[in-house]
C-alpha cells in the first residue's frame, strides 16, 4: 500500500540527485606543493617525471659483485672476493670493480657499473665487518641480478601514475613524490557554510531552557564537510526568523560555494528556510520519495552557489548530506568517485520499509566473520529520522528501493558504506 503522503509532485531520490548535479560545476583549479595537497582532488592526470627505483639500486645490506664470480659458490666451495670499496645509501662513487672483486654495499645504494649481482651478508662468512679486506661468499645467488631493483621496475619516466580526479591520499602523495613531483595542479577547495536553524537550539553550552535542545546538525555537517575536503568558512544557529535568516546569508554568501541550512524547510508554521528563500524565488522545495529526508530545498544563484536546505531532524539531516551534498561538493571538486562505496550484505534482523519511497536505515556492520560480515540497524525503531543517538553507531545506511515493503533477516541490501 501507498504511503499516504505521497501523491503527485513528489520526486524521487535520482530526480533531485539528478537536478542538484546538473547545477554543479567543478571549481577552477590552482597549483599547491605536493607536500601541502594532502586531501586535495587533482585537476590533471600526473605521469611520472623520475622512474621509480630512480636508477639501479641494492635492496639488501651486502656486497655486490660479478655474477660470473659467484654462480657456483656454496658451503663446500666457498668464493672469496677482494672488498675494494664501500657504499652507504646515498653515495655518489661509482667504484671499480674487476673480475674477483667486491664492494661492500647498503640498501639503496647504486650498484656500480660494474657490478651485476648483489649478495646479501646472511650469504657470507663474515657479514660487514669494518675495514674488511675479503668477503666469503658462502651461496650462490639465485640468478644474475638477484637483489637489485631496476630502474624504472615500478614506473618508467612518462608513465601514467594518477589521473585527474583522484583525491591525494596519503598513498598518492608518496607515489607522486617518488616519481620526481613537487607541485601538483589541484581543484581549489570548495568553501561551505552551514547554518542551522530553530528557535529552539542551544550551541553554547548554556543550561537548556524548557523545550529548548542542544544543537547538533551543524557541528556534524561541519565535520562531514572537512572529511568530504571542504572548507567550512562559516557556522552558527539562526532562529526561526526570517529577516535574520536573510541578513546572515548576505553576509556570507559571497564567499562561499556552498550554504547549507537545516530545519524549516517543511510546511511547518514557522519553517524559516522555506518562507524566507521560497517567497523569493531563491530555493525551490520538494517532497522527495525518501526516508528519512522527505522535505528538501535547493537552490543555485545566477553566479553558480548552491543553496542546499536539509531537513532539521538529525538521521535526516544526516541521510540527505551523503545522498544529495556529498556528492555534489566532491563534483564541483572534480572527483572521480562522487559517491561514497556501496556492498551489498545481508541483514542480521528484519524490518518493514515504507512503501513508495526509498528507505534509508542506519545500520553497523557485524564484522565478527570476516568470511561473511553482516548488517543490524542500529536502531529498534529502525527509520526514526529523531533517533540521533543511535546514529553515532553506523558505519552506513542501508538503502532499500521505494517497492520494499519488508526486509527479511538473512535478505541482501546493499549498504552505503560511510565510515
Ligand atoms: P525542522 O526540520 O526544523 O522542523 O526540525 C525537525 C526536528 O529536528 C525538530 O525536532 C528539531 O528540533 C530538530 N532539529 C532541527 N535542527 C536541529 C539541529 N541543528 N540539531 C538538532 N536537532 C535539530
Ligand atoms: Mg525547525
Amino acid at each position: 500500500m501507498a504511503a499516504p503522503h505521497v501523491g503527485a509532485g513528489t520526486v524521487s531520490v535520482q530526480e533531485h540527485l539528478r537536478r542538484i548535479l546538473d547545477a554543479t560545476r567543478r571549481l577552477p583549479s590552482e597549483r599547491v606543493p605536493l607536500r601541502a595537497a594532502a586531501g586535495r582532488t587533482l585537476a590533471a592526470d600526473l605521469r611520472a617525471v623520475l622512474a621509480v627505483p630512480a636508477f639501479d639500486n641494492s635492496a639488501m645490506d651486502g656486497f655486490a659483485v660479478r655474477w660470473a664470480d659467484v654462480a657456483q659458490a656454496s658451503g663446500d666451495s666457498p668464493v672469496v672476493l677482494d672488498v675494494v670499496g664501500d657504499l652507504p645509501a646515498g653515495s655518489e662513487h661509482d667504484p671499480a670493480l674487476g673480475p674477483g672483486q667486491a664492494v661492500r654495499i647498503m640498501t639503496g645504494s647504486v650498484v656500480p657499473t660494474q657490478a651485476d649481482t648483489v649478495v646479501p651478508l646472511e650469504d657470507t662468512r663474515e657479514g660487514l665487518v669494518d675495514g674488511q679486506a675479503h668477503v666469503t661468499v658462502l651461496t650462490a645467488p639465485r640468478h644474475e641480478g638477484r637483489h637489485v631493483r631496476r630502474l624504472g621496475e615500478d614506473v618508467a619516466v612518462g608513465d601514467p601514475l594518477l589521473r585527474a580526479g583522484t583525491r591525494l591520499g596519503p598513498r598518492h602523495v608518496a607515489a607522486a613524490l617518488s616519481a620526481g613531483h613537487t607541485e601538483v595542479e589541484v581543484v581549489r577547495t570548495p568553501r561551505l557554510a552551514v547554518f542551522s536553524t530553530g528557535s529552539e537550539l542551544v550551541d553554547d553550552g548554556s543550561p537548556l531552557g524548557r523545550g529548548q535542545i542542544p544543537e547538533s546538525n551543524g557541528a556534524m555537517i561541519a565535520q562531514l564537510a572537512a572529511e568530504a575536503g571542504v572548507e567550512v568558512v562559516h557556522t552558527g544557529v539562526v532562529p526561526d526568523d526570517d529577516g535574520h535568516l536573510v541578513e546572515v546569508l548576505r553576509e556570507v554568501r559571497h564567499d562561499t560555494d556552498v550554504v547549507v541550512l537545516t530545519g524549516g524547510v517543511s510546511a511547518g508554521a514557522y519553517d524559516v528556510v522555506k518562507s524566507a528563500l521560497g517567497s523569493t524565488g531563491e530555493m525551490g522545495f520538494w517532497t522527495v520519495r525518501m526516508q528519512p529526508g522527505k522535505p528538501q530545498g535547493f537552490g543555485v544563484t545566477a553566479d553558480g552557489r548552491l543553496l542546499v536546505g536539509l531537513p532539521g531532524n538529525p538521521v535526516g539531516a544526516a541521510v540527505s548530506w551523503e545522498v544529495f551534498v556529498r556528492p555534489a561538493l566532491l563534483t564541483m571538486q572534480g572527483r572521480s568517485d562522487a559517491h561514497r562505496r556501496v556492498v551489498r550484505l545481508p541483514v542480521t534482523d528484519g524490518w518493514p520499509s515504507s512503501e513508495g519511497r526509498t528507505q534509508y536505515v542506519a545500520v553497523e556492520l557485524d564484522t565478527s566473520d570476516p568470511g561473511q560480515w553482516r548488517v543490524r540497524p542500529v536502531s529498534v525503531g529502525c527509520s526514526g529520522s529523531h533517533l540521533v543517538a543511535s546514529l553515532a553507531r553506523a558505519d552506513g545506511y542501508a538503502v532499500l528501493p521505494e517497492e520494499t515493503t519488508q526486509v527479511e533477516a538473512g535478505d541482501l541490501v546493499d549498504v552505503l558504506l560511510v565510515d
